[in-house]
C-alpha cells in the first residue's frame, strides 16, 4: 500500500518504519531535517512537501503536536490534494472539537477519515505495540484498522468522529487522578511508618489497586521497574500529561460538566510543570507530597 506519513517526531519517527517493515511503501514528510534523516534510516522515502507525500497515496497517517497544526495540515495540504479514495488517519492527540471539524471537512470533500490517538509512548511506538482508539464510521474504521494494526497491539473502534479523542482524554484524566491518589497513598503510608513495599503488597491485591499502584509504582525500588527507578527519566512526561488534562478540561467545558478531581489534577500538574518538571515522568509528582 502507498502510505503518506506526516509528522516524524518522537512518536511518528518510531511508527513510520513499522509500516515499511510490514511491506508498505511510505512517503514521509516533516518540517525537521533531523526527523527526515531518521525516517530514511527506517526505510521511508522522504519528500519536500505534504503535497508530494500524499500524491497517489492510498492512506495518509499523521502524528502531529496539536489541533491547530492538524487542522492546517489537513485543510490546506491533504484535503483536495490526496486522492479522494485515500483513507485519512490522524493519530495525534488533539481536542475533540477540532477532530470533528477536520473530519467534517474531509467528509464534505468525499474522504473517509478517522481520529486514532494512541496509548503507549515512544518505546511502544518503535516496538509497534501501541493501542489505537479510533473514532469514525464503521467503514472508515475497517479501512484504518488494516493500516494501524501493523503499528500496534490493539485497534479499538471507540465510536463516531471524535470518539477516539474522547476515549483518550477520559482515560488519561483517570490516569492523572489515579497517579496523584497513588502518590498521596504511598506518601501517607510512609509517614505513618508503613514500609512502602508492604503497602504495595497489600494495595496491589486490595481495593486500592490500579495500574498506577501495581504496574507503574511511583516509589523507587517498589513493584516492577518503572521510571521511578531511573530518577523519573523517560516514561510519560509531565508536560504531555498536562497537555491531555488541559484537553480533558476543554472537552468538559464543551460538554457542560465540571469534573472536580480532573480539574484538581490539572492544577497540580500545572504547578509541577511550572516548577521546571515538565520533562520528568508524571509519577515524579510524588516528590511534592
Ligand atoms: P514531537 O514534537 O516529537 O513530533 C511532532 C513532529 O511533527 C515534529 O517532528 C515536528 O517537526 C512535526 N511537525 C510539526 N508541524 C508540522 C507540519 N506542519 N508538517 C509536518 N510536520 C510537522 O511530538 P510526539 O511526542 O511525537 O507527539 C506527537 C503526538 O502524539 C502528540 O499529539 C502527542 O500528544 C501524542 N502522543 C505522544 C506520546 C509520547 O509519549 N510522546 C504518547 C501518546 C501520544
Amino acid at each position: 500500500m502507498k502510505i503518506a506519513f506526516i509528522g516524524l517526531g518522537n512518536m511518528g519517527g518510531g511508527m513510520a518504519p513499522n509500516l515499511v517493515k510490514a511491506g508498505h511503501e511510505v512517503r514521509a514528510f516533516d518540517l525537521s531535517e533531523a526527523a527526515l534523516a531518521h525516517a530514511r534510516e527506517g526505510g521511508c522515502a522522504t519528500v519536500g512537501s505534504i503535497g508530494e507525500a500524499v500524491e497517489g497515496a492510498e492512506a495518509v497517517v499523521s502524528m502531529l503536536p496539536n489541533g491547530a497544526i492538524v487542522k492546517d495540515v489537513y485543510a490546506n495540504h491533504v484535503i483536495g490534494h490526496a486522492p479522494e479514495n485515500a483513507i485519512l488517519i490522524d493519530c495525534s492527540t488533539i481536542d475533540v472539537a477540532t477532530a470533528r471539524e477536520v473530519e467534517k471537512l474531509a467528509a464534505e470533500a468525499g474522504y473517509e477519515m478517522v481520529d486514532a490517538p494512541v496509548s503507549g509512548g515512544i518505546t511502544a511506538a518503535a516496538a509497534g505495540t501501541l493501542t489505537f482508539m479510533v473514532g469514525g464510521s464503521e467503514l472508515a474504521f475497517i479501512r484504518a484498522e488494516a493500516v494501524l494494526k501493523t503499528m500496534g497491539k490493539a485497534v479499538i473502534h471507540a465510536g463516531g468522529a471524535g470518539e477516539g479523542q474522547a476515549a483518550k482524554i477520559c482515560n488519561n484524566m483517570v490516569l492523572g487522578i489515579h497517579m496523584i491518589g497513588t502518590c498521596e497513598g504511598f506518601a501517607m503510608a510512609q509517614r505513618l511508618g508503613l514500609d512502602p513495599q508492604v503497602f504495595y503488597d497489600i494495595a496491589s491485591v486490595s481495593s486500592g489497586q490500579s495500574w498506577s499502584v501495581t504496574s507503574y509504582c511511583p516509589v523507587p525500588g517498589v513493584g516492577p521497574k518503572t521510571p521511578a527507578d531511573n530518577d523519573y527519566q523517560g516514561g510519560f512526561a509531565t508536560a504531555l500529561m498536562l497537555k491531555d488534562l488541559k484537553l480533558a478540561m476543554e472537552a468538559a467545558q464543551t460538554a457542560g460538566i465540571d469534573p472536580q478531581m480532573g480539574r484538581r489534577a490539572k492544577e497540580l500538574y500545572e504547578a509541577f510543570d511550572a516548577a521546571g518538571n515538565g520533562g520528568l515522568d508524571f509519577s515524579a509528582i510524588i516528590r511534592t507530597l
